[in-house]
C-alpha cells in the first residue's frame, strides 16, 4: 500500500517504506541478514545492492519509514544516536564553530567538546530558549546550530521556527535532536530545521532492547554528504536492529498517546504532592513555556522532571524504593524508569555547568511508561513515603 503525506500518522507508521516481499509476499520486511550481494558480472549488480555497509534492504525500509514519519525525503540509520550526531559534526572543518544548546544530552555535550574540540571545532553553549542570545552568539565561523527540545532533563522548550529563521539568515545548518518529542509530537523539518536527529534507542525503539540512531533531511545535497560520511565511517546498524525498529515504529503513535496521557496524570498528581517541591512538565500550566509547548506540540511526551523536598539522601531513598519505576539510565521504553541526572545521565557534564542548569541533588527524572497509571502513581506515592 502506497501512502502519501495526506494519510494519518498511524497509517504512515505502519505502511510507509513497507511493501510485501516481491518473491514470497511476506507482509513483514524480511531480515536480509547478508553482508554482500552476488553480481552477474564484475560491476553489474542484480538489484540495488552491492555491500551492506553501503545499503541493505531491511535498513532501507527503516530509513524510508523514519523519513516519512518526520516529513522528510531522506533517512539514514546508524548504530547509535551519538554515531548519528558524530556524522553531522563531520560536515564541519577545523576552525568552524558550533552553537550547542546548553541543556543537551550529556553524551552529546561530551562528543562536541571532548572529541570534536580536539579537532579544532569550537563549541559555544547557548540557551536556545533565549533568541537574543542565539543571535548574539552568531559570527562568520558558526556553521551549525544543534538543539534539543524539550531539553534533558529540565524540559525547556525552544521555538524551532524562530531559531530556524536565525539559522537561515546566517546560512547556518540547523540540526534538531527530536528524541524526546518523537516525530509523533514534533516535526522539526516542517518548522525549518535542516536535519533531524534521533536516538532510536528511546521512544522510536520503545522497548529498551536496541541501540540506534537516525538522521533525516529534505535537502538532497546534505543527504548525499551525510550518506558519504555514513558509508566512509561505517557506523551502520545491524540488520536485526533494523528489523526490531521496523516493528517498533508500527506502534509509535499508540505508545506515544499513552505515554502522554500517563505523564500528564502523574505530573498533576506530583504537583499536588506534599513531598515534592516542584514539577517540570511542558503540559502543566505552571511550565514557564506552556504556551509555546502547546503551539509547537500536540502532546507533551512522557518525560517528567521533579525537584523533591530535601537533598541527595531523600532522592536516593526515593530511587531505591520505587518498584515499577526501575532505577536506570535511558528513557522512552514501555516500562517506567527513574533516574538521578546529577549522578547518572549527566555525570559527564561539568559540575559548574550542572549547577547553572539546575541539575541539583534533589532533581529526579521520570520516564513514564505505558503501564496502568494508577499503579505508577501508587508506586511513586509509596516511594516518596
Ligand atoms: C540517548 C540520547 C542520545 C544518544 O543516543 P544513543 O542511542 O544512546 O547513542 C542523544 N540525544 C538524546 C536526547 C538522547 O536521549
Amino acid at each position: 500500500m502506497q501512502v502519501s503525506k495526506n494519510h494519518a500518522f498511524g497509517t504512515r507508521a505502519i505502511h510507509a517504506g513497507q511493501r510485501p516481499d516481491p518473491t514470497t509476499g511476506a507482509i513483514m520486511t524480511p531480515i536480509y541478514q547478508t553482508s554482500t550481494y552476488v553480481q552477474q558480472s564484475p560491476g553489474k549488480i542484480i538489484g540495488e545492492y552491492d555491500y551492506s555497509r553501503a545499503a541493505n534492504p531491511t535498513r532501507a525500509a527503516l530509513e524510508a519509514n523514519l523519513a516519512d514519519l518526520e516529513g522528510g525525503k531522506f533517512g539514514l540509520c546508524f548504530s547509535s544516536g551519538v554515531a548519528a550526531t558524530g556524522v553531522v559534526l563531520h560536515l564541519l572543518s577545523t576552525g568552524d564553530k558550533v552553537l550547542l544548546g546548553d541543556d543537551v544530552y550529556g553524551g552529546t555535550n561530551r562528543l562536541f567538546h571532548r572529541v570534536f574540540g580536539q579537532l579544532g571545532i569550537e563549541t559555544v553553549l547557548v540557551d536556545m530558549t533565549d533568541l537574543d542570545a542565539v543571535k548574539a552568539a552568531m559570527d562568520d565561523k558558526v556553521k551549525l546550530i544543534w538543539l534539543e527540545t524539550p531539553t534533558n532533563p529540565t524540559l525547556k522548550i525552544t521555538d524551532i521556527k524562530a531559531v530556524a529563521e536565525i539559522a537561515k539568515a546566517n546560512d547556518v545548518i540547523l540540526a534538531v535532536d527530536n528524541t524526546f518529542a518523537t516525530p509523533y509530537l514534533q516535526n522539526p523539518l516542517a518548522l525549518g530545521a535542516d536535519i533531524v536527529c534521533h536516538s532510536t534507542t528511546k521512544y522510536i525503539g520503545g522497548h529498551s532492547d536496541s541501540i540506534g540512531g537516525a538522521l533525516i533531511t529534505n535537502d538532497p545535497d546534505l543527504h548525499q554528504r551525510l550518506k558519504f560520511i555514513q558509508l566512509s565511517e561505517g557506523a551502520v546498524p545491524g540488520i536485526m536492529e533494523c528489523f526490531l525498529l521496523l516493528r517498533s515504529t508500527k506502534t509509535l503513535h499508540v505508545r506515544m498517546q499513552r505515554h502522554c496521557e500517563n505523564a500528564m496524570k502523574v505530573a498533576k498528581h506530583l504537583e499536588a504532592h506534599p513531598k515534592v517541591e516542584s514539577v517540570i512538565y511542558p503540559g502543566l500550566e505552571s511550565h514557564p513555556q506552556h504556551e509555546l509547548a502547546k503551539a509547537q506540540m500536540p502532546g507533551f511526551g512522557g518525560m517528567i522532571t521533579i525537584y523533591i523536598k530535601g537533598g541527595l539522601e531523600e532522592s536516593r531513598s526515593m530511587l531505591e524504593k520505587t518498584r515499577f519505576f526501575a532505577c536506570a539510565e535511558s528513557l522512552g521504553g514501555v516500562e517506567s524508569l527513574i533516574e538521578h541526572p546529577a549522578i547518572m545521565t549527566h555525570a559527564s557534564v561539568p559540575a559548574d555547568q550542572r549547577a547553572k542548569l539546575g541539575i541539583s541533588d534533589n532533581l529526579v527524572r521520570l520516564s513514564v511508561g505505558i503501564e496502568g497509571v494508577e499503579d505508577l502513581i501508587a508506586d511513586l506515592d509509596q516511594a516518596l513515603g
